[in-house]
């Protein structure tokens, strides 16, 4: 079973999309990723749903990644005597640490580090930006605002503070108990939200110890400011626009979109592009032409993976929308202006010996008309580096790991298929071949293209690029 597209497509799993069925439905009509958004999901639930997906991975034969998605420090107010209270503009307004009910001069906002944070002309957003708030004065005890854009303001509402670095760690308790047992029950992926500094990651990465990789949520301008320090610590970057467009001007959401996409693809680092995509897939079976062109937008700058959220998790169309995405995909990569586009973006190769081999492999492939690359890879190191490359010919990553196979299945272009190490050069050849055939990405008298290192069985090493004609009974000829 081989997608017809070299994007990656992510589905958020929720109550329209928890049972067997619909999870399987799903990864027919495309999804090649689960997220669980642990916001909403109890441990015993995230268990629950890790092991139906891989009675499916099982039943489908193909590595499938699972990607949990931590809450963040999520920042909330406390209550007002009656419910809510309406902000006007031009009016005074206080937070304060004081547990008593609010009222349409103050209100609690049970966060001490804000309080020491904020500075004077600093700007407050409530209720997903809805309003907003300026700072005149702030003491550890209370913070004296102007109200900017009024409104009704309930209980427990979010509060954002885009212009303000906080001194606390992008992982509360909860969400380190969160974090501990996707990794002990097998998640692949997990995700940082509200990431502000390379250091949030390097703490996430502690924990997970190599047992999951870490994906950073860029949702703050602050961690814009520090991008490539954040690239250089996190497996994998998400352009999680739902808080980003909240935290910054909405029009300036796009540029950044490009912004990060463009860093990560130079680093080689997987990127996602999340949130709203289909949105009014929610109700309706079919998208808007705008939703289809944000989406179409993600697929020409080359991203690793569009991402549903509500779409799937909480809508009525859920394998609608997968295969609207799937649908929209396959249409743009096969679009004239794909390649091109693409291949503007292109980073040059790093000085090393996978990118030498895998710039190479690009150019071979696309002079010969090869049928597909085939790298080794177990670490999964070299398939990054491959689809790095974004080549125009398919890539199959072989690997050995289980693990390896599911954290690529969220990568670019990346058909990975579980096999031994190779045993001997004439394995190693013969093996590419019989996959790229069996697979559906080469017939006979096409030619491939391996890559791998030599000695065999060595992590780390690619250094070898070869090129094999597959033969009638399957078996390559070099
Ligand atoms: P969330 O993250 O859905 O967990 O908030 C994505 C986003 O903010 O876009
Ligand atoms: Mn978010």
């Amino acid at each position: 079973m081989r997608r017809r597209r070299r994007v990656k497509i992510i589905a958020t799993l929720g109550p329209a999309s928890s049972t067997p069925e619909t999870i399987r439905q799903l990864f027919e009509s495309g999804a090649d990723v689960f997220r669980v958004n642990m916001s909403h999901t109890p441990h015993g639930e995230l268990s629950r749903l890790h092991g139906i997906i891989r009675q499916v991975e099982q039943q489908m034969g193909r590595p499938i990644a699972v990607l949990a998605d931590l809450q963040g420090p999520k920042l909330r107010i406390g209550t007002f005597e009656n419910g809510s209270i309406e902000l006007i503009e031009g009016n005074a307004f206080s937070f304060d640490l004081k547990r008593r009910q609010g009222d349409n001069k103050r209100v609690q906002l049970p966060h001490p580090e804000i309080f020491r944070a904020v500075k004077p002309g600093d700007m407050l957003l409530l209720n997903d930006g809805r309003l907003k708030v300026q700072v005149e004065s702030a003491t550890p005890e209370r913070i004296v605002t102007r109200v900017v854009h009024g409104g009704s303001l309930s209980d427990r509402k979010g509060i954002s503070l885009p212009d303000t670095t906080l001194p606390v760690s992008a992982m509360t308790e909860k969400d380190r108990a969160d974090l501990d047992h996707a990794i002990n029950i097998g998640v692949d992926w997990v995700a940082l939200s509200f990431v502000q500094r390379p250091e949030d990651v390097a703490e996430a990465k502690k924990m997970a110890r190599g047992r999951a990789l870490v994906m950073a949520k860029l949702e703050k301008p602050s961690a814009l400011a520090h991008l490539n320090e954040i690239l250089e610590q996190a497996d994998g970057i998400m352009v999680a626009r739902g808080d980003l467009g909240v935290e910054l001007p909405l029009e300036q959401v796009p540029g950044r979109q490009k912004q990060i996409i463009r860093a990560a693809r130079a680093f080689g680092r997987p990127v996602v592009v999340a949130t709203q995509m289909l949105e009014s897939m929610i109700r309706e079976p079919v998208p808007t032409r705008a939703e289809v062109s944000d989406v179409a937008t993600a697929v020409f700058e080359g991203a690793d993976a569009v991402m549903l959220s509500a779409e799937s998790a909480v809508g009525s169309f859920p394998c609608q929308a997968v295969a609207t995405m799937d649908k929209i995909a396959q249409t743009v990569e096969n679009d004239p202006f794909y390649a091109g586009i693409i291949h503007a973006q292109r980073a040059q190769p790093q000085a090393t010996a996978a990118d030498a081999i895998s710039a190479a492999a690009r150019t071979i492939g696309e002079t010969l008309n090869a049928a597909a690359i085939v790298c080794y890879t177990s670490s999964g190191a070299t398939g990054l580096r491959a689809a790095r490359e974004r080549p125009a010919t398919p890539i199959v990553a072989l690997t050995p790991i289980p693990a390896t196979g599911r954290r690529l299945a969220l990568v670019w272009g990346l058909h990975c298929v579980l096999t031994e190490d190779a045993k001997s050069l004439d394995d190693m050849v013969g093996r590419a071949c019989n996959i790229a055939r069996a697979e559906g990405f080469a017939e006979p008298g096409q030619r491939i293209i391996i890559t791998a290192g030599v000695p065999l069985r060595t992590p780390g090493a690619t250094n070898m690029l070869r090129i094999a004609f597959v033969s009638r009974d399957g078996a390559g000829e070099s």
